[in-house]
């Protein structure tokens, strides 16, 4: 008899939970872990960032020009005011980006300025150079510009001490760029989340050795190997551990002493040979749900020593399902991100009729094409809940709700974009 007691779900083990329930459960659970380094800025790409980034300074440091032109001030303009009269101010200089006019710009007076060029002393509008006109060291004004008009503040994308990015975040190339904006050459990030996994299944054969009556190769290892790699985790892969009690709980002991997280694949079902369930219960705290989802129906999640533990099923299928919509969220929980971002679906057109019963939410492979310019979605032929060739083929999943009892052609669906997800 296993013991539940000390699970948080007070939810019988037998009513299936929804996908929605188990992964508001799963990521009220997980906290971010603790460990930070110091990279280099272009290392720090992918990573997340383990505290506030400061402006040192205003970025843009200077007031200074957006636009090819003539730096002016504004009341030399005295005829502009609903006057059709030009303005002539003479050029006494020009302002380069990177080589600032030192000078004064006077009532009367033009400095010829590039996009990017400090703003010169008492100048405070920029007249773009396509509308002037220049005769003999005078440029020409004409009427209707604006006070301040064509020109970046100091501080106006980020004033000195303001919050620059916030802990959380995790560092893509506009942050790259951001960071180095602000002439930081060393950023704070978490520590990568070590993430070990492992196969399960006395069927299992690794590749380059010939298959044995009745095995398959395992997939699910590699699958996974590209999944944690994309979530830039360091990966320790723990090898295939065949359905033995005693291969199991070692492993899994083993696992839960270097890494922040565990993923197996499967045994988590009733079978005879679905061990993992009993030796969870042995080793830790963990929960075992039933989700009202095709395909991913059983999924494990808990605690072994001081390891979350995600216990996906093993058809290769419903391993991608059950990592995209609950373990991927959780470990980017786990990993430090914050907030975790909403996942959007898009309504767009069905190609084709889908069939399906009303009750759970399935989760379908689809292409979404554009066809005579209006997005549509097309499941991607077998769908077993093993068959990856058609998960290759897709670009995103299909998802129909519980309430859903069918699809037609033509009717309106959502998708889900592995994009941002595989
Ligand atoms: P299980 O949940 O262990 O009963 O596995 C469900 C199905 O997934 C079985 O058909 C297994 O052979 C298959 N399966 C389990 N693990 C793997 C794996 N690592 N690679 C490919 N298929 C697997
Ligand atoms: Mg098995």
């Amino acid at each position: 008899m296993i013991d539940t007691s000390s699970c948080a779900s007070n939810v019988p083990e037998n009513i299936p939970l929804s996908a929605a329930e188990a992964r508001d459960r799963m990521l009220a659970e997980v906290t971010p872990i603790i460990g930070h380094e110091f990279v280099p800025v272009r290392s720090a790409l992918g990573r997340i960032l383990a505290a506030d980034i400061i402006a040192p300074h205003d970025v843009p440091a200077h007031d200074n020009s957006a636009m090819d032109g003539y730096a002016i001030r504004f009341d030399s303009l005295i005829d502009s005011l609903g006057s059709a009269a030009e303005t002539r101010l003479s050029v006494v200089g020009t302002a380069f980006a990177g080589n600032a006019f030192s000078g004064q710009v006077g009532k009367g007076q033009a400095v010829r300025i590039m996009t990017g060029a400090v703003l010169p002393a008492g100048a405070d509008t920029v007249v773009v150079q396509e509308v002037t006109r220049l005769e003999a060291g005078a440029v020409f004004i004409p009427s209707g510009q604006r006070q301040g008009q064509n020109t970046r503040r100091a501080g106006e994308d980020l004033a000195r001490g303001a919050v620059a990015l916030a802990a959380g975040k995790r560092i893509d190339p506009a942050e790259l760029g951001l960071i180095a904006s602000l002439g930081i050459a060393e950023v704070e990030v978490k520590r990568r989340l070590r993430v070990a996994f492992f196969s399960t299944g006395d069927e299992l054969a690794s590749i380059g050795n010939p298959l044995a009556p009745g095995e398959i190769y395992d997939s699910n290892r590699y699958t996974l190997h590209g999944l944690l790699t994309r979530l830039g985790a360091d990966i320790i892969d723990l090898g295939v551990v065949p359905d033995r009690p005693e291969a199991l709980e070692a492993t899994l002991a083993e696992a839960a002493l270097i890494a922040d997280a565990i993923i197996t694949t499967g045994g988590v079902s009733v079978g005879e040979a679905d061990f993992i369930r009993e030796i969870l219960a042995k080793l830790g705290e963990v929960r075992f749900w039933k989700l009202n989802i095709k395909p991913g129906r059983p999924m494990a999640f808990g605690k072994v020593g001081n390891a979350w533990l995600f216990g996906l099923p093993g058809n290769p299928v419903a391993v991608m399902v059950s990592y995209t919509q609950f373990a991927l969220d959780a470990l980017l929980r786990l990993s430090g991100l914050d907030p975790i971002p909403e996942r959007p679906l898009l309504n767009v057109e069905a190609a084709n009729a889908i069939k399906k019963q009303a009750g759970r939410r399935e989760y379908l492979r689809g292409k979404l094409a554009a066809v005579d310019g209006r997005w549509q979605v097309k499941t991607t032929g077998n769908q077993g809940s093993g068959v990856l060739r058609s998960m290759s083929e897709a670009n995103c999943f299909v998802v129909l709700p519980e309430e859903c009892a069918g699809v037609l052609a033509g009717e309106s669906v959502q998708v889900q974009l592995f994009e941002g997800l595989l």
